[in-house]
């Protein structure tokens, strides 16, 4: 066994394997990119080393200074993750001949399963199934039309190097072939540098399903049952699940058997993942992934193994841990991939900083694989995987319920992510009817990806709440009962309709509130349906809870700036806080204006003008009814002016202070 390997990646795969390398008590070696800094997989690794600038082409793929970090470490094996290195043979092949382990397969089986179409030459021998299609050398569009005409429209284009859904055209009549040839070796070349393609029958209804196999280097090979990666958006897997939906068990098992045979023809060493169609009870083979696969997690949970410890005893020579029939399986999983990405935009990566990033807690049903943290950049670099959401429960419905309750427990704000898309997809009818296959997403986009819409009254109750809570936050001192409608900021007096008017933007909209004070709580007024009633409220770092209508509810609402975001149970809403008095002290600069949150009392001043005060410096107390709000500076400076004394009635929004700020907060 190895005392120290290298981890040639870095995100969330990175971390993943970084975790089983510690719990065998192998040392680790992180390589990471001047972007990657500060980033979690180096953070946990033993040791890291920077190989370069950002662009992966400058770090993560730069095979010989991979290798030379190795040399100079003394890690003894490299494990590549997916992506990067791991499917370049040449990297495979470099690490041989300096005497380091490669974690993954032998060269050669790399080599013709890169390749999709050598390996439905070789897959041809070993009996298994295809997809009917053209995978010969010829690449001239006369051989090319010819025989997708014998295939039969529709036919699928396919870069014979692709991967990641790229270099992909579906034709569905001769006139558009010659176009989409063109198309589909221009992608090609520009991504793979390979211009090569193969011809499928494009089958309109199929199952990806996929078989995850596991060889090692004593001549035993078996397969740990397959996973479902039906939905997909632009061939790319978004939702798996494991096992396979109605997958017959006399059909796992023969596919399963193909899947050995496959790798068998290939002398695979190895975690290696064979991936098939499926459709109306027959399965095809379409390519050969010889890596460990991003979805990996729900064959671990239904199996209980850990397949990057297999991966490692296996690079080190150990037989397979498991025979074939020891191999069992229990329950259902699921794997969601979160992606900093806009399901609005047809799914355009999005870049930004994970400004809150709050995963459901982790559990025995529960897993979180992620390499970020909240404050973390998810930059235009890499891959914008943000996290994998993974599952686990007895039955299929179980599990499924246990995905959409995490789902919407995820808080992620900063960056626009599919979150509300994957949870749509959890929550879908369709889906719980186990409907799937490859055009799911495409089926049913309008209810997976709705229009955008207003925010719902309850999003600005919300908002509402923490703006005017914010605003007296620190002030909250009531001690008791934390349901005490006494706890909510309230400018209730006696025989007098005092109330406070907000407003937000709301995309092109703008919104108005106006909240009631009362001796019970607030009355929430939103122009048009039923008043709200708020009888409670507390909001600390972000965490709101509140009594609406009755109803104990909890939120999380994230200000930046003026901008709030609202995350309630899965939904989230976007408003902008239009403040006029906010906007004239900005327009000022340099001066804060400091205006009572509520209608109060002035119960002490602490400041005086010409005062220095620190961020946080308590100016003047203020009493609402049984609370007090204590007004604190917003930054470093001067105190300007003081509008008020002890004793003074003030009205809601009229200036207490002003300090010229030298320092932001
Ligand atoms: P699968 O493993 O199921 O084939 P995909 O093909 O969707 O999944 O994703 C694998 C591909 O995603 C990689 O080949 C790579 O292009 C990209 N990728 C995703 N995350 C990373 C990452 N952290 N590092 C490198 N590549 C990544
Ligand atoms: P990649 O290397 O990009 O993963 P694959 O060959 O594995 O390419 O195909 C990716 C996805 O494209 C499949 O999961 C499936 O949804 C779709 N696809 C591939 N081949 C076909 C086909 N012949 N007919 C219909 N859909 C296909
Ligand atoms: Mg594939």
């Amino acid at each position: 066994m190895f005392d120290k390997i290298l981890i040639a990646n870095r995100g969330e795969i990175a971390c993943r394997v970084i975790k089983t390398a510690r719990r065998l008590g192998i040392r680790t070696v992180a390589v990471y990119s001047e972007a990657d800094a500060r980033a979690r997989h180096v953070e946990m690794a033993d040791e890291a080393v920077c190989i370069g600038p950002a662009p992966a082409a400058e770090s993560y793929l730069r095979g010989e200074r991979v290798l030379e970090v190795a040399k100079r470490t003394g890690a003894q094996a490299i494990h590549p993750g997916y992506g990067f290195l791991s499917e370049n043979a040449g990297f495979a092949e470099a690490c041989a001949a300096a005497g380091v382990v490669f974690i993954g397969p032998p060269t050669e089986a790399i080599r013709v399963m890169g390749s999709k179409a050598e390996s439905k030459r070789v897959m041809t021998g070993a009996d298994v199934p295809l997809v009917p299609g053209f995978h010969g050398q010829a690449q001239d569009l006369d051989t090319l039309a010819a025989e997708a005409e014998r295939i039969g429209f529709p036919v699928l284009v396919k870069a014979s190097a692709g991967g990641g859904g790229k270099g992909m055209r579906v034709v569905r009549e001769a006139a558009a072939f010659a176009d989409a040839v063109a198309g589909a070796k221009r992608e090609a070349r520009a991504a793979f540098g390979d211009d090569s393609v193969l011809l499928e029958k494009y089958l309109t209804r199929p199952r990806h399903v996929e078989i995850q196999v596991f060889a090692d280097t004593h001549g035993n090979c078996v397969y740990l049952f397959e996973r479902d990666c039906s939905l997909q958006r632009r061939h790319q897997k978004v939702i798996e699940e494991a096992p396979a939906p109605d997958l017959p068990d006399a059909l796992r098992t023969r596919m399963g058997e193909a899947a050995v045979a496959a790798a068998r023809a290939v002398g695979y060493v190895g975690a290696g993942t064979v991936e098939f169609l499926y459709e109306d009870g027959g399965f095809y083979f379409i390519e050969m992934n010889t890596r460990l696969q991003v979805e990996h997690p729900v064959t671990e949970m239904i199996t209980g193994l850990d397949l990057v410890e297999w991966q490692i005893r296996v690079a080190a020579g150990e037989p397979l841990p498991l025979t074939q029939d020891r191999l069992t399986r229990r329950g259902h999983a699921f794997e969601a991939r979160l992606y900093a990405e806009d399901p609005q935009r047809d799914f355009l990566p999005a870049i930004g900083r994970l400004v809150h990033l709050r995963p459901p807690e982790e559990s025995a049903h529960v897993r979180v694989d992620t390499g970020v943290r909240q404050g973390d950049e998810v930059s235009m670099y890499y891959d914008p995987m943000i996290a994998k959401l993974i599952v686990w429960d007895e039955t299929r419905d179980a599990a499924l319920r246990r995905l959409r309750t995490a789902l919407a427990a995820y808080e992620v704000v900063g960056v626009t992510t599919n979150v509300a898309f994957l949870g749509a997809i959890a929550g879908h009818p369709a889906f719980r009817a186990r409907e799937i296959d490859t055009g799911f997403i495409d089926r049913y986009r309008a209810d997976l990806v709705p229009a955008p819409a207003p925010v719902p009254a309850r999003g600005l109750v919300l908002a509402s709440l923490a703006v005017l809570l914010a605003r007296g936050a620190t002030a909250v001192r009531t001690a008791g009962d934390p349901w005490s409608p006494w706890r909510m900021v309230n400018g209730w007096r006696l025989n007098d309709d005092n109330h406070h008017d907000l407003r937000f933007r709301d995309s092109d909209e703008l919104r108005a509130v106006t909240l009631h004070f009362r001796p019970e709580g607030y009355e929430v007024e939103l122009g048009g349906a039923a008043p709200v009633r708020v009888t409670g409220a507390r909001y600390e770092s972000g965490a709101l809870a509140a009594v609406i209508d009755g109803v104990r509810v909890r939120a999380t609402v994230v200000a930046q700036g003026h901008d709030l975001t609202i995350l309630s149970d899965g939904s989230v809403w976007r408003l902008t806080l239009d403040d006029p008095s906010a906007r004239a002290a900005d327009a000022e600069g340099g001066s804060g204006r400091l205006t009572a949150p509520m209608p109060g009392t002035v119960v002490r001043v602490l400041a005086e003008p010409g005062q220095a005060v620190e961020r946080g410096t308590p100016l003047m107390l203020l009493e609402a009814m049984k609370m007090e709000h204590t007004i604190t500076a917003p930054g470093r400076g001067t105190v300007r002016s003081v509008s008020y004394a002890a004793g003074d009635q003030v009205s809601e929004g009229v200036e207490l202070l002003v300090i010229d700020i030298e320092e932001e907060g």
